[in-house]
């Protein structure tokens, strides 16, 4: 029943699925909206320390805007 979800270049995260097999170690983590945050492999950063690439599959955001904001 669950949808694919794209994350970064990875097509095949589930949506819903709190034990999505294509997310990297320790996600999906809840979102606060009640959705989960999908994180696939990304790109290094300056320092060559590799940044996931994080996504909720019901609002969108990333991981840092979605406890980022105010309650
Ligand atoms: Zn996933
Ligand atoms: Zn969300």
């Amino acid at each position: 029943m669950s949808r694919p979800f794209t994350v970064g270049q990875e097509t095949t995260h589930l949506v819903g699925d709190p034990e999505c097999p294509e997310c990297l170690e320790e996600y999906p983590e809840g979102c606060r909206c009640g959705g989960l945050i999908h994180a696939a492999s990304g790109e290094s950063d300056s320092e060559g320390d590799e940044v996931p690439i994080t996504v909720c599959d019901q609002c969108g955001r990333a991981e840092e805007e979605a406890f980022s904001l105010e309650a």
